[in-house]
């Protein structure tokens, strides 16, 4: 090719980059990168036709896609991750997210932030509760206790006084789903075990939960006031799990507690502050504009929307102006969990502000700003953003067929497994774990346990980029649809020995994707009718197959692809809506809103079907 021309694919004229560096965001179209470069959107799908890929302009498409195409044009394109996105939009504003400012001589002690974990029924909200009522600050007793998400309390430490705050949803789910957004609350996690029942699979899931985080635990043996509590045996089973009780030589704290009776709380909050001391530095500067994360919101009818948000480093105060996620506003009011007025919150408080204009999502990060119009401006391009992605795509996370990539990164491939029972899940397990895949990669198995994939494995997958694996088991409730929302991989088995070389083949990098797509039917257009309410409506017949409504589509003329991926989105025989028209009947048809449909266009429906594995 000459190199003083512009470069050309099929024929196609492109314009030519110098190798420049074009930024995209992760899941953008070819029309957001046609933009970047000053092109024609559509000559860039023309390209990409001629390279073997079929998009429209305004559809999403994946980082290879974005590369092979900068490749062509000598563009040197660099996909960015939402995070890394949000660092840059922020940074326009010269405002660093997530990091103390000043020197070390500026960070002071903050309090430990716990969240209360374990199997149902044994006993978190009651501690929750017992620890609330007993530890209420004098001073503020006054007011009356509400429930706003998190609290704090104040105790003493060897004659010192000092504060601990306590996420008020108790479970794992909150926790990781928080994680999953990006927000970690937690710096240590308390496991609750009923004495008199023992580590349940909730209490296993939780420990997991909890060691993905990287936050320390502490365990409270609860309910030994019951007949048949026996404290020795749990701190007996927990030793399979990593948590080694001090007594017997390891660096877990465990406490024996009722909360029902008020037995040793004290001690508990000693154990917890303990552990913070010997295993983590927890301290922030005060004296910067705060920075946090919202853990709970609603609309509240008098007051308008209602945000709790943990402070984690800097000092909030009433008149600051404040965005978390995509919804900003000016802290109006703050009231703590005593609903009594404050002023100002340092790290670690919970506070609820009111004065949003609009309700943060649970896990949003939030920050302090100088001016109102800063505020708006970040929640505004974050909310455009957000739209821009949900219209584009979901987020793609690992996948085993792009695990090639992703290993590159990291050398290591996280996995979730479930099961339909624990001895499978242990072979599988023991079986992976023993894969030969060489010194580079680890295999690292997050979390596992019995029964289906739920709704918790999926943010956990999310937030530590894992893959899960179902043996003899499906989804359970919303599971399928949060794991196609962002992105996890889910692979459901029911012979081990396939588990297993599936993840090895993925590991040497030669799995393929096993979709093959299924053609349904075809129709041609006879005639095209124009609706000012519904668009454009194209008179069909039925040549082969059966065209159904909702199926995708493609439209072809002249036997080139005009289109691809468009709804059946409407579906008449006469005047009747049906849901299915098929060979040899003339039907009446819509393309969701796609409007350039000619006589003799051929419409194709077609659907992705997982290839049965061999
Ligand atoms: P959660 O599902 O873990 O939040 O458990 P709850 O806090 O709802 O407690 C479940 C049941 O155990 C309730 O009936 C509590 O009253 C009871 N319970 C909680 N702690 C204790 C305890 O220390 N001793 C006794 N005997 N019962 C307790």
């Amino acid at each position: 090719m000459d190199n003083m021309q512009a470069p050309s694919v099929g024929g196609v004229r492109l314009p030519k980059g110098s190798g420049e560096t074009i930024r995209l965001p992760r899941g953008a179209s070819l029309t957001d990168f046609a933009e970047k470069i000053d092109a024609n959107p559509a000559s860039l799908v023309q390209v990409l036709f001629h390279l073997g890929e079929m998009v429209t302009a305004t559809q999403s498409v994946s980082d290879d896609i974005l590369e092979l195409l900068g490749g062509e044009m000598n563009y040197n394109v660099q996909v960015v991750s939402p995070e890394e996105e949000d660092r840059e939009l922020l940074e326009t504003f010269d405002i660093t997210y997530g990091e103390d400012s000043g020197e070390e001589e500026d960070l002071q002690v903050r309090p430990p932030v716990v969240t209360i974990m374990g199997h149902v029924d044994h006993g978190k909200t009651r501690l929750l509760d017992t620890i609330r009522k007993t530890k209420v600050r004098e001073s503020e007793a006054g007011g009356i206790t509400q429930h706003i998400g998190a609290y704090q309390i104040e105790t003493e430490l060897d004659g010192n006084p000092r504060l601990i705050t306590f996420i008020d949803t108790p479970g794992h789910e909150a926790f990781t789903a928080m994680r999953a957004r990006g927000a970690n609350s937690t710096d240590i996690a308390v496991i609750v075990v009923a004495a008199d029942d023992g580590v349940m699979p909730q209490t296993v899931e939780a420990i997991n939960h909890a060691q993905a985080a990287k936050a320390p635990i502490v365990v409270a043996i609860n309910k030994i006031d019951k007949e048949g509590a026996n404290p020795d045996k749990i701190r007996q089973q927990l030793t399979e799990y990593g948590l080694v009780a001090e007594e017997y030589g390891g660096d877990t704290m465990f406490v024996e507690i009722s909360a029902r009776q008020n037995i040793n709380i004290d001690g508990l909050l000693e154990a917890i502050l303990l552990t913070a001391d010997a295993a983590l530095d927890l301290r922030a500067n005060p004296d910067m504009e705060a920075q946090g994360v919202a853990i709970e919101a609603h609309l509240d009818r008098g007051r308008g929307p209602v945000a709790t948000v943990l402070v984690q480093r800097g000092t909030l105060r009433v008149g600051d102006s404040v965005v978390a996620g995509d919804a900003y506003g000016r802290v109006r009011r703050m009231v703590d969990e005593h609903n009594v007025d404050v002023t100002e919150a340092l790290p670690s408080r919970p506070v609820q502000v009111i004065g949003f204009t609009s309700v943060p999502g649970a896990g949003d990060t939030f920050l302090v700003v100088d001016e109102d119009r800063v505020a708006r401006q970040i929640a505004e391009r974050r909310s455009a953003r957000t739209r821009n992605a949900l219209n584009a795509s979901r987020r793609k996370r690992v996948s085993l067929e792009d695990l090639d990539s992703a290993l590159k990164e990291t050398n290591s491939l996280n996995l979730i497994i479930k099961g339909d029972n624990s001895g499978t899940v242990e072979a599988l397990e023991a079986s992976l774990l023993q894969l030969d895949v060489g010194d580079e990669v680890e295999l690292n198995v997050v979390h596992r346990g019995v029964g289906g994939v739920t709704e918790s494995d999926i943010d956990l997958a999310t937030a530590s980029d894992a893959i899960v694996l179902g043996f003899n088991v499906r989804a359970q409730g919303k599971a399928t649809e949060r794991a196609t929302r962002e992105g996890v991989d889910v692979r459901y088995y029911t012979v081990i020995y396939q588990a297993i070389d599936e993840i090895e083949q993925a590991l040497k990098g030669m799995l393929k994707p096993e979709y093959e797509e299924v053609e349904l039917g075809r129709a041609e257009v006879r005639e095209v009718f124009k609706s000012s309410k519904i668009g454009t409506i194209a008179g069909c017949l039925v040549m082969s197959g059966e065209i159904r409504r909702n199926a995708r589509a493609r439209l072809l003329r002249d036997g080139t692809v005009v289109a691809e991926n468009l709804p059946i989105s409407s579906l008449r025989r006469f005047k009747d809506d049906v849901v299915e028209v098929r060979e040899g009947y003339e039907c009446g048809l819509t393309l969701g809103s796609y409007g350039d449909i000619k006589v003799d266009d051929v419409i194709e429906t077609y659907e992705q079907r997982e290839k049965p594995r061999a």
